[in-house]
């Protein structure tokens, strides 16, 4: 029987057209895998790992996300997937926006799977606003046809998971794990990818992030690229322990005080419808 669990996201793309300061995901970076060329999750790949933990957990909550999830050819595919795989859950989509002119009958799926699409604004430059100003009457239409479409301001309350940035970032000096999680911002968002879960996105994607600046040498993140997610052999009692399961010694590379800021987002050159 699949364990009961509350929440589990899922990237249909590590790869984002925003780069935004802290993201806690790598995707302003263009990161990406060997499984995900482009950084875009290929939907035969997903469907078989969907496929799979969908014998093992139950959530209550599923999040499709990214990156962004729009850059996604298969995006409306995803959609009606999850929902056949996870019947019970409450699916939630996030997306930042400016891609889902890509998707002009995205409602369909919404509407179909009672799914929730949650847009999150950027930004406030004049471009930035102008690209959105586009989407909105599309999201309007998508309201007025039954979709359950959300449109919140992310733009307050963003801080650093990491000290530096780029081939220098590095891992906090706090090491402690406890005090760590208890101001963590992501310990509610385990990860299922690479066919395995994880606590957080500041773990699962760390390879990729390290693959990107070749940080694999850096001695300070040696014992976090070591961490490996739990696959399809762990015992239900092994997921069951490892949702339930508070700090771990690797929550030692995260801050021990968020010190806030607002968002600061470069737009890449994609279309926007
Ligand atoms: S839009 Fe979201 S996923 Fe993309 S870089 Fe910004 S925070 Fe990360
Ligand atoms: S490693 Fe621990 S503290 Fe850091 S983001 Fe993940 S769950 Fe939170």
């Amino acid at each position: 029987m699949a364990v009961q669990i509350n929440d589990i996201q899922f990237h249909l793309a590590h790869a984002c057209n925003l780069h935004c300061k802290g993201c806690s995901h790598y995707s302003n970076y263009g990161v990406k895998s060997a499984s995900a060329p482009g950084g875009i999750m290929p939907y035969e790949t997903g469907k078989e790992w969907l496929t799979a933990w969908s014998k093992r957990i139950k959530p209550r909550t599923f999040h499709l996300l990214g990156g962004e999830p729009a850059i996604n050819p298969r995006f409306k595919d995803y959609i009606y997937l999850t929902k056949e795989l996870f019947p019970e859950t409450e699916l939630r989509i996030f997306s930042n926006g400016l891609l889902l002119g890509r998707h002009p009958t995205l409602d369909e799926a919404l509407i179909a799977t009672d799914a929730s699409l949650v847009v999150s604004i950027h930004g406030k430059e004049p471009d930035y606003v102008a690209r959105m100003n586009k989407v909105m009457p599309l999201l309007g239409s998508w309201q007025q046809a039954g979709a359950k479409v959300f449109v919140y301001n992310s733009n307050e309350n963003w801080y650093d998971p990491y000290v530096g940035e780029g081939k220098n970032m590095r891992p906090f000096a706090d090491n402690n794990p406890r005090k760590a999680w208890e101001v963590c911002a992501e310990k509610a968002c385990p990860q299922l990818h690479e066919n395995k879960l994880w606590k957080c996105p500041s773990i699962a994607y760390l390879g990729q992030v390290a693959d990107r600046f070749d940080l694999h040498g850096v001695p300070e993140w040696k014992p976090y690229l070591a961490v490996d997610g739990l696959s399809l052999d762990a015992t239900d009692a092994e997921i069951a322990a490892f949702f339930a399961e508070e700090e771990v010694d690797y929550c030692g590379m995260c801050p021990t005080k968020l010190d806030r800021f607002e968002l600061e987002t470069t737009l890449g050159e994609e279309e926007v419808v």
